[in-house]
């Protein structure tokens, strides 16, 4: 595979600034003023994807550019030679529209070659989540990967961008199902608020302490399960590596403290509905009317008297 190496990166530059484009479009109200300042700055720049000449495989993204892994081109030049490489260029790890799968790493490997993808493709598949990196999302925790992943595959479906959707895929689908009680714009605020007390004070403000208290413990218990330093290991045997340490995370007991939080959350939505509802005013105005009735019975006596 011989590539045009500043032919390539030119390429890829400009898809990461339509993905910017995209990502400001649908979440820029959320993002801190100098991340759009940065990213408005980026539109002017070049130089914003860069080769990782170590070994390994993996995206990382920095402040202001993205590191695509050099080590990659080789990988898949030994790939090439397997049988069946490319015998389904169209193929897919999801179904259209669906934000969850069960793809493990194994399963993207075999995606690799039934699809056949060469550089280019292959460094396409993996940009939309690096974007939403880029726009300040985080990193490095389990917790803040799932959703900077959930995001940019959201951002993929509604502008049908080739994400490969195959990353993080347990991870996505505990924050999907955190997304789906704490709501759609609460974990956009959490998703570009990279100041974690920032987003205590966005979670307790909605929805009390007890609630931000569950999802502390949602966020520790994933830690525990997954440190990532073995994820992103170097060499020829990288890929295999992450496929392994990948297979074995298990985020069972994370489970359960999803359900404490939706009951945490259901409690708290009860007394909220209170409120609203105008229960309350209510209340308060029988309140107001007993007091009249008693004074004016009070009168009453009195004049009876
Ligand atoms: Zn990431």
């Amino acid at each position: 595979m011989k590539i045009d190496e500043n032919l390539l990166l030119d390429k890829l530059c400009q898809s990461v600034k339509r993905y910017i484009e995209l990502a400001i479009k649908e979440y820029g109200s959320y993002m801190k003023p100098e991340q759009l300042e940065l990213l408005n700055n980026l539109k002017e720049s070049n130089d914003i994807v860069r080769f990782n000449n170590d070994k390994t495989v993996s995206f990382f993204c920095m402040n202001d550019y993205i590191k695509i892994p050099r080590y990659a081109v080789g990988i898949l030049k030994k790939l090439k030679w397997i049988p069946g490489f490319g015998a389904n260029k169209k193929h897919k790890c999801y179904k259209d529209g669906e934000i969850l799968n069960n793809t493990t790493y194994l399963g993207y490997l075999k995606h690799v070659i039934i699809a056949g993808l060469n550089y280019e493709q292959f460094c396409e598949e993996s940009l939309p989540h690096e974007v939403i990196h880029l726009c300040g999302s985080g990193g490095w925790d389990p917790f803040r990967e799932g959703l900077t992943e959930l995001k940019a595959r959201m951002l993929s479906i509604k502008y049908n961008l080739p994400l490969s959707r195959c990353g993080y895929n347990k991870e996505v689908a505990i924050v999907s199902a955190v997304q789906d009680i704490l709501g759609e714009d609460l974990m956009s605020k959490i998703a570009f608020t990279p100041n974690e007390f920032e987003v205590m004070s966005f979670v307790v403000d909605k929805y009390g302490a007890d609630v931000f208290e569950k999802l502390v413990q949602i966020r520790s218990k994933m830690r525990v399960v997954c440190s990532y330093k073995n994820v992103h290991s170097n060499g020829i045997l990288s890929p295999i590596k992450k496929i392994l340490s990948y297979d074995k995370l298990d985020y069972s007991e994370v489970w359960p403290i999803i359900e404490e939080l939706k009951q945490e959350v259901e409690k708290n939505q009860y007394k909220t509905d209170l409120k609203y509802d105008g229960i309350m005013d209510y209340i308060r105005s029988k309140e107001q009317t007993t007091e009249i009735e008693i004074e004016d019975n009070k009168e009453n006596i009195k004049s009876q008297r």
